[in-house]
């Protein structure tokens, strides 16, 4: 007997039918002699509409009700499934994740798990019972509801297998597992049968949205080897796992994109010590991610500073930046949210020259300009207009030779 940990996504979950697909699914697992915990999400869209209706009630949602609204779309799902099962004659439950409880840190709408008490849900194995748990959400330790940001199931289901010492751990989607380069945009694009936790942890750092990278995190350092696969077929899917031989033998192994980018200037900065802290200080205590960040060259006593954060934030970003810039005696702040990162990513980079190269020259046979670029032991990253996104991943994903076959 195996503990399996399998976790469905919005499309999976997406309708009533495709619950009742979930729960033969589950069903036959169990019936194959294994203890069953299913992480779930939101059905498809919902979380997306609570999203909006929280923007629509105020510019600036307060973060703790912003997680409280958003928690909720979960717990239709899981009520859902675990009513499914029951009447299918198994022995089911749900948990909300603060029933678990699945223990967060107070970073409201990105929160990190930190602790997973197993106890009830082990008591509820050991009777038979198939465990239903709400993904994306937890509480923090002073007993406020939390969320885990956006594709935070994948998160709660790989922390759930870790805490709980599952034997498997299975990711089910709308996708037979990890390709190339987003299948949705290249049809060509190839399925991978397996890749390394690095790899995959800069793909989906880098907008491959397959996996949250917490999720992957999570994985590489509690080692449970994640099987993303489909809910709607039974392909083989894709082995997240360690390092091998052969990865390292392939020089880029995908291509990503993100559109949730948006790119903030300050102009005529002062060039001297403790500037860079005053601008970005700020951000931080938000909770606001900075990415790629350019500092020019500077022109007598000044510079500009080009640096880019989550287009989700670029609001609230901008409003800080501003402020920040007017301390520290800053000209203006400039911003531009159409923009969007390409990236190629591989292991094999590691010890090979001229990728980035061929990746500018791909890019500029399609007049595709560069505005920033960044690069990592194992990625080469590219800022672009957002409007030649899917034609920058084509030209790179034919440029890599990355095609089926
Ligand atoms: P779920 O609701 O199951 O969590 P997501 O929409 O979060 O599903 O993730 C699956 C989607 O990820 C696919 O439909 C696909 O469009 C997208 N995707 C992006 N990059 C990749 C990739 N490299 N391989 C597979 N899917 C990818
Ligand atoms: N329902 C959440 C979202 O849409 C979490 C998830 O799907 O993983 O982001
Ligand atoms: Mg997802």
């Amino acid at each position: 007997m195996a503990l399996v940990v399998q976790k469905y996504g919005g499309t999976s979950m997406g309708s009533i039918e495709r619950i009742r697909n979930v729960a033969r699914r589950v069903a036959r697992t169990y019936d194959e002699g294994n203890e069953m915990i299913v992480v779930v999400s939101a059905m498809s869209g919902e979380t997306n509409k609570l999203v909006a209706l929280c923007n629509e009630m105020c510019e600036f949602p307060s973060e703790r009700e912003y997680d409280v609204m958003v928690a909720t779309g979960e717990q239709v799902s899981i009520a859902l499934l675990a009513m499914c099962l029951e009447s299918m004659g198994y022995k089911a439950k749900s948990y909300m994740g603060f029933q678990v409880p699945i223990i967060t840190d107070s970073a409201f709408s990105k929160a990190r798990i930190e602790e997973i008490d197993g106890t009830r849900i082990r008591e509820d194995l050991k009777k038979g019972t198939i465990v239903v748990v709400a993904g994306f959400q937890g509480i923090d330790r002073d007993g406020n509801l939390t969320t885990l940001g956006r594709g935070g199931s994948d998160t709660s289901a790989v922390a759930v297998a870790a805490g709980l010492n599952a034997d498997v751990c299975e990711i089910y989607t709308d996708v037979d597992g990890i390709y190339t380069t987003d299948p949705r945009i290249v049809p060509e694009a190839s399925k991978m049968d397996k890749v390394s936790y690095d790899e995959m942890l800069e793909m989906a750092s880098l907008g491959s949205k397959v996996l949250q990278i917490r999720s992957v995190e999570f994985a590489k350092k509690y080692g449970v080897v994640v099987h993303v696969r489909s809910s709607f077929n039974d392909n083989p899917g894709t082995l997240v796992t360690k390092e091998d031989a052969d990865m390292e033998a392939v020089l880029v192994s995908g291509i990503t994109h993100d559109k949730n980018e948006a790119k903030i200037s300050v102009m005529r900065v002062p060039d001297k010590p403790g500037i860079a802290a005053q601008l970005f200080s700020p951000l931080s205590e938000a909770n606001i991610t900075v990415d790629m960040i350019i500092q020019n060259v500077s022109h007598e006593g000044f510079t500009d500073l080009t640096f880019t954060v989550p287009r989700t934030d670029f609001k609230k970003a901008l409003k800080i930046v501003e402020d920040a810039a007017a301390r520290v005696g800053a000209a203006g702040v400039d911003s531009n949210e159409t923009i969007a990162k390409v990236s190629i990513v591989g292991v094999g980079m590691r010890s090979h020259s001229g990728v980035a190269s061929k990746m500018f020259a791909a890019l500029s046979a399609e007049g595709i300009n560069i505005q920033m670029i960044s690069t990592s032991e194992i990625k080469v990253s590219c800022v672009i207009d957002d409007k030649y996104t899917e034609l920058a991943v084509r030209v790179l994903h034919s440029a890599f030779g990355l095609a089926k076959g």
